[in-house]
Parts: structure tokens; C-alpha cells; sequence
């Protein structure tokens, strides 16, 4: 058995706490992972309802480059995750009329409104040619992985800082001529909680990917990534136990922590990664530890990232008139209003159905859809009562029925309420501290606390599932070479 001083608690078995625990073992240090859920995956697992598989947060990967590199790096085989790509359409319908289909093969297509495909598709081509290559840069090399030097990372990104001047509103602008493209365009950027204008203009970069590398979603659904890596982990040794919510992490005089659960006893160890919101890690669980100013400003004042309702739908029989991702959004002039919509009224949508990338995750002929209703910002968690959740669950599945005939065989909704007490989510925000808020915002792995790290979705790189496992592999690096130096 590794001695308490090689030993390692990763709190939280999400993507970030298993990719640490992954690199940790495969380096001979003895890692114990403690999950408070009775399942694995955390914001990427799924849960199988009725012959149905749902997600429990994340739908699909993007950056499956970054993907591939977690996986090179932790030694994983990555034909162990084989991909679906995503070959159908993105669609968007906007407010008066504009419906529009981008294809896998970045093919756009105008069903209805007066946007000229021709022209359209030229611009979308210049938007490729002009972003790619800082893409290239930025998800091309295992730069993320490691600490870059200064003159290096000047050397990278030199050429391409002229675009980091402007607001993705602007650049829309400068890209794409017709406000109602324009519409399309910035919808696709919606799903990161905030208006254009308040994300630098390399926000774009996630459409950039969709268009240019696709999207994808794991042979087996989105459970998949978080059960190869902790494969990988019981393989090299390390220890993963479900149902084992931590409550205290007590600094030891002479260094080191006690961990403390819920149900077993503490647990002795050198260093702790924290992949629980830093909120919760630094704000409760980490005890008699007096935290520098500068940290606790930051923990008292959280930006937090968007909250959603989220209605999922096992459905006999196929859908017809939806594409894999759905907007019905306002129009391009009042976009806004996506982010303070009427209370009660589902009149913006995002729908995806994941079935139709992966069909396994419904019986034969039948299809997973999952909806969300844009949902005012502004109101803490506990404005989601349960009476609440559900009238608005029934009003979102009334909008699908107005579109669609369908028979529901399973149904799962969550609010914000439960995204935070089932999933950890601070606040509910569903990607913890808020993307628009910048990479300063990020928390760095290495605290003031020395032994203590944190990981997730909250720390530099920020949210998605292949950067949260990076930040993991990150704080599992630092580890490594605090270990090396004695
Ligand atoms: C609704 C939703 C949709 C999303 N869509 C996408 C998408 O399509 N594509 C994409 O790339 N990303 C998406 N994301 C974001 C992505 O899922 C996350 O960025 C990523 O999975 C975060 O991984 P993590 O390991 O940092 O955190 P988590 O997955 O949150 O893992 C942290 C784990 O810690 C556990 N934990 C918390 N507190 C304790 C404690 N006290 N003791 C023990 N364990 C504890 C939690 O139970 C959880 O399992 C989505 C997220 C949500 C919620």
C-alpha cells in the first residue's frame, strides 16, 4: 500500500477528477476518488431511464482534437471512445420567419426568409479562413497541458492577436452582411449564457469548431468518456467510490489533509484535488484555513455562468421536423430577450436530439429529445419551486407537440434548483464561473493552501468537457512535480 505521503483524494469523478486521477495513478502515486453521486460522470454522465439513456449535462463533444490529446496523454487507447459525428443539419428558426439549416459539410441552407444562400455561404467561408488558424493554434498542440513560456506563447499567438481586439458583436458584423444570418450565427454562440457583445470576438471559435471539425457524441452516449477514464484509473491501481459526498477537508499540523465524508471515515493523504465548484471547495469544505484577501473577494462575489431548465423526453417514434440542435430564437434586433424571456411563456427553445447522432441511446425507432426553454437569468435557485418546474415542463412539451405528434414513454426535468443539489452546480450555473467573464476569471489550479489544488470546469481552461479534463491533467501535473522536487 502507497504511504499517506504519496497519497492523493480527488473529490469529484466528473471528467476532471478522472483525468487527474488517470495521470496520477499512471505515475505510482495511490489516488482514492470520492463522489457524492451514487453514479460517475458528474456534468458528462448519462443515467438510463426506461430503455432510455439521458444525459446529465453535456450533449456533445466539440474539439474532438482536444479529445484525442487527453486521451494521448493519460496513455488511453483512443479507440477505446470511438466518435459519432454529427451529420445533421444545425438548425435555427428566428422570430418572423428565417429558417435556416448549416450542414456537417458546412453546406448552409435557407428553407424560409430572404437570406441569399450564395452569399451566405461565402461569407461563412471567410469566417473558416480568418478564425482556423488561431484554432489551429490554440486546440493543435498539447500547449494547454503544461505551463507555456511567456516568449513562447508570444511567439504562438503574435499573428493572431489582431483578433482579439473587437466583441464577437462586432465581429458578426464585420462577417456577415444580413442581420438575419447574422441572428443565426450569434444563436449558435447562445448556448454560452450571454449576449454577443459581452464575449471577446475568439468566442467565435466555437462555431468555428462545429463548421470546421464537427460535433460529436461517444459510441454509447456521453457516459462513455468518464467510464474509459476511470477504466484506466482502476487499472493502474487507483481506487473510485461512488456515494461518498466529502463534508470537511481539514489541513494536518505538519502538512497534509483529512478528508472527511459523510458515511466513512477520514482519509489521510499528501495532496487533495478538488474538482467541486471552488465555491464549495474553498467556501465549505476546506476548514481553519485562512485564505489570502484576494481570494476570499473572489469566493464571496461569484460569476456565475447560465442557468437552464432542462426536459427530457423518451419518445416512441421518430421526430420529423427536428435537426440534431434546434434554436427558435427572437429576432436578430431583440436577441436579448433570449436571456430575460417572459416568465412562464416558452417562446425560445433549444432542442436537441441526441438520438439522431447516436440511436442507441433510444430503443430501435425511437428517439431521445431534450429541451430548453430560455429561462430569465436574473433569479437565484430557489425561484424553482417544484410547482414552477413543472408548469414550465409542460408548456415547453406543448411547444414540441405543437410542432411534432408524439407519444412520451420517459420524462426527467431539472431546474436550476436541482442542477445545484444534484450536480454540485454552484448557484445552478451549468459551466460554473460564467465563459463571458474572461479566462482571468478562471480559477488556476494551485491555491494558497499548499497540498490543495483545484480542477474542473471552473479552472483554467474553462468549461466543455475536453478542457475540464484538462484542467484536471493540469492539476495532476503540478502535483507530479512537486513530488519530484521532494
Ligand atoms: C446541462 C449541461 C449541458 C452541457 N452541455 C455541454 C456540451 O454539450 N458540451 C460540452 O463540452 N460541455 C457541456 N457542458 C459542460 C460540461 O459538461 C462540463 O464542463 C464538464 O463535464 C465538467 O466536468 P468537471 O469534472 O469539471 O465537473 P463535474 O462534471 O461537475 O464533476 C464534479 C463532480 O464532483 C462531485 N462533487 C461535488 N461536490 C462533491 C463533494 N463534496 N464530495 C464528493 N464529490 C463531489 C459532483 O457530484 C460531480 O460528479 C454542459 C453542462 C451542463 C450541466
Amino acid at each position: 500500500m502507497t504511504s499517506a505521503s504519496e497519497q492523493v483524494v480527488v473529490i469529484g469523478a466528473g471528467v476532471a477528477g478522472l483525468a487527474a486521477a488517470s495521470q496520477l495513478a499512471a505515475h505510482g502515486l495511490g489516488v482514492t476518488v470520492l463522489e457524492a453521486r451514487p453514479t460517475i460522470g458528474g456534468c458528462c454522465g448519462t443515467t438510463d431511464l426506461g430503455g432510455y439513456r439521458l444525459n446529465d449535462g453535456a450533449q456533445f463533444i466539440m474539439l474532438p482534437q482536444l479529445v484525442g490529446l487527453v486521451l494521448e496523454h493519460l496513455g488511453i487507447d483512443p479507440a477505446r471512445l470511438p466518435l459519432h459525428r454529427a451529420r445533421t443539419p444545425l438548425q435555427t428558426v428566428l422570430a418572423g420567419g428565417t429558417q435556416v439549416h448549416l450542414h456537417a459539410d458546412r453546406r448552409v441552407e435557407v428553407l424560409a426568409g430572404r437570406i441569399d444562400a450564395g452569399k451566405a455561404q461565402a461569407e461563412i467561408e471567410r469566417m473558416l479562413l480568418r478564425w482556423q488558424p488561431l484554432l489551429k493554434v490554440l486546440a493543435g498542440d498539447d500547449w494547454l497541458l503544461k505551463p507555456i513560456h511567456p516568449l513562447d506563447a508570444a511567439r504562438r499567438m503574435g499573428p493572431h492577436l489582431p483578433l482579439f481586439t473587437r466583441s464577437l458583436q462586432s465581429e458578426l458584423e464585420g462577417l456577415f452582411s444580413d442581420p438575419a444570418l447574422r441572428g443565426v450565427m450569434a444563436g449558435h454562440l447562445l448556448f454560452a449564457g450571454a449576449p454577443a457583445r459581452r464575449f471577446p470576438a475568439p468566442s467565435i471559435l466555437a462555431l468555428v469548431s462545429v463548421l470546421a471539425d464537427g460535433l460529436f457524441v461517444p459510441e454509447g452516449g456521453m457516459g462513455s468518456l468518464p467510464q474509459v477514464l476511470a477504466g484506466s484509473v482502476r487499472a493502474r491501481g487507483g481506487t473510485i467510490t461512488p456515494g461518498a459526498p466529502v463534508d470537511r477537508i481539514i489541513r494536518k499540523p505538519g502538512g497534509g489533509f483529512s478528508v472527511h465524508t459523510e458515511s466513512g471515515g477520514p482519509l489521510d493523504c499528501r495532496w487533495v484535488i478538488s474538482t467541486a465548484s471552488p465555491y464549495t471547495s474553498l467556501g465549505r469544505l476546506l476548514q481553519e484555513a485562512r485564505l489570502p484577501l484576494s481570494w476570499q473577494h473572489r469566493l464571496a462575489r461569484p460569476r456565475l455562468s447560465m442557468k437552464v431548465l432542462s426536459v427530457q423526453l423518451g419518445l416512441r417514434g421518430a421526430v420529423g421536423t427536428l435537426s440534431h440542435l434546434n434554436h427558435h430564437l427572437p429576432s436578430p434586433e431583440s436577441m436579448e430577450s433570449y436571456f430575460a424571456p417572459e416568465p412562464g411563456a416558452v417562446d425560445w427553445v433549444y432542442a436537441s436530439v441526441p438520438s439522431l447522432v447516436a440511436p442507441g441511446l433510444a430503443p430501435a425507432g425511437s428517439s431521445v429529445v431534450e429541451l430548453y426553454p430560455a429561462i430569465p437569468q436574473a433569479e437565484p435557485t430557489e425561484a424553482w419551486t417544484a410547482y414552477r418546474r413543472e408548469h414550465l415542463a409542460e408548456a415547453a412539451i406543448e411547444w414540441l407537440r405543437a410542432r411534432e405528434p408524439f407519444e412520451v414513454v420517459v420524462r426527467r426535468v431539472r431546474s436550476p434548483q436541482d442542477f445545484e443539489s444534484e450536480l454540485g452546480l454552484s448557484g445552478g450555473g451549468i459551466y460554473g464561473v460564467d465563459p463571458s467573464a474572461g479566462f482571468t476569471a478562471l480559477f488556476p489550479q494551485r491555491t494558497p493552501i499548499e497540498g490543495l489544488y483545484l480542477a474542473g470546469q471552473s479552472c483554467f481552461p474553462g468549461f466543455g468537457v475536453p478542457m475540464a479534463a484538462i484542467s484536471g491533467i493540469r492539476a495532476a501535473n503540478l502535483i507530479l512535480k512537486e513530488r519530484a522536487r521532494g
